[in-house]
């Protein structure tokens, strides 16, 4: 069977690490299986869904690595959802409702006060055409229902077994609005059919919502999809992550230079069995991670981790790999790669080192250090210089001065660098080169 899947955020905010998880899982799966991943902007929240955002979804997307086949946007496909709405009126799954918000809460707190189950009593069922010939020409205009079948929908979950929802515990759900707009659910059924999604992949907060769909997508008469409901990502103390979670949005955490693919293992490791790790691509951890792979509980993440993996991947980083980007920077020297990766903790670092390579640097040692520094200057060896130079220069040293360890090394590294720390000397002291050592040094 050929799989295709779809990624359906809705442009009303700037997407965050956790909104990566659905991404990513749905990449994986069409990866694994050589399928088509489609991107649906859900926009039917016309007040709520910009442009802009969509736009900013796909840049995320594409800066993460996932290039969706196909992309469709809700806003554009009113007249299938139409088409489905009539279809469900004339089956007399749809029905009209003319209650007002105030109406309904009422009515709610009255069962409560009953001790009954706040669900919707469809009394509406009830109104004759008489009824709503009056509603509608004292200006009233309907919402409309699905009438649930109200009972046990079982359904295979791909990541959590068997799941039941029972319907008749919920009210007959709102599909479209008064004004004629559709909530999420009938569009998101009427797209899965039409584009013909074998695998609804996102977050367990919507399996209720899959009980009703299946539902509506039976009335339809459509092909019910699998489904796999993932944990979602929450902070470290179990929180929910919000979208005004600025920090996290992925647009800022592209723009404070963390490696995408740092990003997209804690978004997508978190919370299962694999251990949050550098992975060579996406494709190498769509190739290790299974549905059976993902907890059942929360996946708490903690930002500092993203800190710690980022540095990781950029020290195992090869030159291979890194060289597209080193070339974009200015800097496409293999040797520079190879002396500072292990010291990155972010990619432009390079810049950086690269910088302080190339000089000029500001001098930098203490007045008590002088005299060994001059020493150390007229004991610097004649080029060509290589990883052997910086050894045989400091035993030199060692054995003239009678300095060792800290004393005879830090010096060096702050004259030479101007940094008390750093990649080894040994790797750097061929790239800064003789003339510039001298000059460094008083
Ligand atoms: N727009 C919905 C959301 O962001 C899509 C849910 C779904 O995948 O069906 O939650």
């Amino acid at each position: 069977m050929s799989v295709r899947v779809r990624y359906a955020p809705s442009p009303t905010g700037r997407l965050h690490i956790g909104n990566m998880r659905p991404a990513l899982l749905n990449w994986y799966f069409a990866l694994k299986h050589g399928g088509d991943y489609v991107l649906r902007h859900d926009d039917t929240d016309m007040q709520r869904s910009t442009r802009e955002f969509a736009d900013l979804i796909e840049a995320d997307l594409a800066w993460l690595g996932i290039l969706p086949g196909m992309i469709v946007r809700q806003s554009e496909r009113t007249d299938l959802y139409d088409a489905a709405r009539d279809r469900l009126i004339a089956s007399g799954r749809l029905y009209p409702c003319y209650e007002t918000e105030d109406e309904l809460d009422r009515r709610r707190k009255r069962a409560r006060a009953l001790g009954r189950p706040p669900i919707y009593d469809r009394a509406a069922l009830q109104l004759t055409d008489e009824d709503r010939q009056k509603l509608e020409a004292e200006g009233r205009r309907p919402h409309w229902r699905f009438r649930l079948d109200g009972k046990p929908v079982v359904f295979s979950d791909l990541i959590r077994a068997e799941q039941t929802v029972n319907t008749a515990t919920m009210s007959d759900p709102v599909l479209v609005r008064e004004d004629g707009s559709y909530l999420y659910t009938l569009p998101s059924v009427v797209d899965d059919i039409d584009l013909g999604i074998t695998h609804v992949i996102r977050g367990e907060d919507h399996i209720s919502n899959t009980g009703v769909q299946i539902e509506i997508i039976e009335a339809l008469g459509g092909a019910v999809p699998q489904f796999a409901h993932h944990n979602l990502l929450t902070g470290a103390s179990g929180e929910g992550l919000s979208k005004r979670l600025g920090s996290l949005a992925v647009s800022q955490l592209r723009a404070d230079g963390y490696e995408p693919l740092a990003v997209a293992i804690l978004a997508s490791l978190t919370g299962t069995s694999l251990s949050v790790e550098p992975y060579l691509d996406l494709a190498a951890i769509a190739e290790a991670l299974e549905f059976e792979s993902i907890s059942h509980g929360p996946a708490r993440f903690d930002p500092a981790e993203l800190d710690g993996l980022n540095a990781r991947i950029l020290h195992e980083m090869d030159y291979a790999t890194a060289q597209p980007r080193l070339a974009a920077l200015g800097f496409d020297n293999e040797p520079l790669w190879s002396a500072v990766h292990q010291n990155l903790q972010r990619f432009d670092d390079i810049k950086a080192w690269a910088e302080i390579v190339e000089g000029p640097i500001d001098p930098d040692f203490d007045a008590e250090d002088e005299e060994f520094l001059r020493t150390a200057a007229e004991a610097l060896p004649p080029e060509p210089w290589d990883e052997t130079t910086w050894g045989a220069w400091t035993s030199q040293l060692k054995q003239q001065t009678g300095r060792k360890g800290k004393a005879l090394f830090m010096p060096l590294r702050r004259a030479l660098t101007g940094r008390t720390d750093g990649p080894e000397l040994k790797s750097l002291l061929p790239l800064i080169g003789r003339k510039a050592s001298v000059d460094r040094l008083p």
